[in-house]
């Protein structure tokens, strides 16, 4: 296992860059940006070199209720929803084009904030500015439905509209490219806004809102509020004026916006949690199947709801693979975020740090073999662990089964493919999978049956804009990417246009 990167290999680059103090953030409300009613402000330490590198307002529920007033007033003026869709997606490129232009600047504060690997930051970057171009495509072919086979005298359009003022909530794993899987989609339908990123990672979707402004987008179509989730995030998810709950983060807290919608029944769009399995049948690839295994472990330090944390695979190929495993585990980079070496950046908070040791250590504790991973690294400053990849797991223990979000799997064996989905679907989640197999009937048949919104074929965590994304289970309700990720923010209606003598209801004893 290699030790951490020690924090003098950061490149002179990148230390240049670093805040001498924290930056101060305010929050955008109806166009201007404005601190809290309360003057209370937060802070944010890194969890790379515990430096504190950003303050906030801190929203309290007075703040969240002007915003709304603010993305309804947006709403129901119409310029926004109304506008051309020409000149709406003109708006979401000139935003891609942007983010591209300040690539580096928010990389290199979402690897600040958030702890993930600066190439991982900077890759997320051109991630995110392709859904912004690609929301602009949708913008420009969004369309309602026209029916002509209503006999001679009715025809009706079926309109797709724009829901309203939406409530988008995002978590702190990959901030600017979860809030660029909703907020472009929301704007291309025609929606407004309010956004709350999470506490911990709130830096990167302000500047995104400094983008949006320099783009051309109009005062009060999309207002952003720092803050905490019980407070403001609550009053996001009960406000009255709001149409629609968007948000990313825990079942646990995404089973609170169902509640919290009934009081005016929101439509609510939820991607939550997994635990996800890569399935590896005997006559896989194994070479390419260990590459991906440990991307989709280990990538963005298992803090990944795409995180491939249960490895199934088939018993007689198990020892050769998992040595595959190993010793290419063995060279990951576990180090100072902002290294442009390092593979495994630092642990979001020191809670998700215990949660991660407190499962590998109950793993050991129920007898399983530990083949790599000592727990925490030690290290001068931030909070790390080493990716731990545990064998012998049996499909009953937590491991098997409790999203740890860290970089841990847990190594499981079948001997038929039925064992196989039997496990793979035991899952209280169903948010993607892995299919390893050189059997293209295999693959297919496989694939049908797996509970999950993405299955991965001979890969791991490819996703095109283009193509839909979201859960089976408790990972979510509804999807986002794709044309289905804007027709999440749109309400259909549909009018009937009745020409020519109409028969008359009460005369001729119609009923
Ligand atoms: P949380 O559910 O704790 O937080 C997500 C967001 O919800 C944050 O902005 C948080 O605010 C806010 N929040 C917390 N409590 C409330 C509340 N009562 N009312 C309204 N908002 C609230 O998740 P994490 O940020 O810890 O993210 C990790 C989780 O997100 C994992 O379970 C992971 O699987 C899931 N996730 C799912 C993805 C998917 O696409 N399916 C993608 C990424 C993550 P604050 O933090 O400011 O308190």
């Amino acid at each position: 296992m290699n030790f951490p990167i020690h924090p003098a290999s950061i490149s002179r680059f990148m230390r240049a860059d670093l805040p001498t103090r924290p930056h101060q953030y305010k929050m955008l409300v109806d166009g201007k940006w404005t601190p809290s009613l309360s003057g209370e402000t937060f802070t944010r330490q890194s969890p790379g070199n515990d430096m504190i590198v950003g303050e906030y307002a801190k929203a309290g529920a007075a703040d969240v209720d002007l915003a709304v007033t603010a993305a309804r007033k947006a709403f129901d003026a119409g310029s926004w929803a109304y506008m051309a869709a020409e000149d709406r997606a003109r708006i979401l490129t000139r935003t891609a084009e942007l983010i591209r232009q300040n690539a580096d600047r928010i990389a290199l504060l979402e690897a600040l904030e958030s702890g993930k690997v600066i190439s991982q930051a900077r890759a997320e970057m051109d991630w995110s500015a392709n859904l912004w171009d690609y929301c602009a495509a949708v913008a420009r072919t969004l369309h309602g439905d026209s029916h002509n086979n209503l006999g001679a005298n009715l025809i009706a359009n079926v309109m797709r509209e724009p829901i309203g003022v939406v409530s988008i909530i995002t978590p702190w794993n990959f901030p600017l490219l979860i809030i660029s899987q909703k907020l472009p989609f929301a704007l291309a339908a025609g929606c407004t806004a309010v956004v709350k990123p999470s506490e911990f990672t709130s830096a990167t979707t302000l500047i995104l809102g400094e983008l949006l402004l320099e783009a051309g987008l109009p005062a009060g179509v999309v207002n952003i509020v720092t803050g905490f989730g019980n407070t403001a995030g609550q009053r996001m998810l009960d406000h009255a004026a709001v149409d629609m709950i968007s948000f990313t983060g825990s079942t646990n807290v995404g089973k609170l916006a169902v509640r919290a919608s009934a009081g005016t029944l929101k439509k609510v769009s939820l991607e939550l949690g997994g635990k996800n399995a890569q399935v590896v049948f005997a006559d896989a690839n194994l070479e390419e199947a260990a590459d991906a295994i440990i991307e989709g472990a280990f990538k963005n330090a298992g803090e990944s709801c795409n995180c491939g944390a249960r490895l199934i695979v088939e018993r007689s190929v198990r020892d050769e693979l998992v040595e595959r495993v190993v010793e290419r585990a063995r060279q990951v980079q576990v180090g100072d975020p902002l290294d442009p070496a390092a593979q495994i950046g630092a642990i979001i908070n020191q809670a998700q740090l215990d949660k991660i040791v407190g499962f590998v250590d109950g793993a050991k504790r129920d007898g399983v073999e530990v083949l790599l991973g000592e727990g925490r690294v030690p290290s001068d400053a931030g909070l790390f662990v080493y990716p731990s990849i545990l064998m012998g797991v049996d499909r009953h223990m937590p491991v098997a089964n409790d999203e740890i979000f860290g970089p841990v799997l847990s190594v499981m064996t079948f001997e038929t493919a039925e064992e196989a989905l039997s496990i793979a679907n035991q899952s209280e989640y169903g948010l993607s999978a892995a299919v390893w197999t050189s059997d293209y009937e295999t693959a297919i048949t496989f694939s049908r049956r797996l509970q999950a919104g993405t299955i991965w074929v001979n890969t791991y965590s490819s996703g095109p804009a283009e193509l839909p994304f979201g859960g089976y289970k408790q990972s979510g309700i509804g999807r986002e990417n794709g044309r289905a990720g804007v027709e999440e923010f749109t309400e259909l209606k549909t009018v009937q246009f009745h020409f020519g003598g109409r028969q008359n209801w009460w005369a001729n004893g119609r009923r």
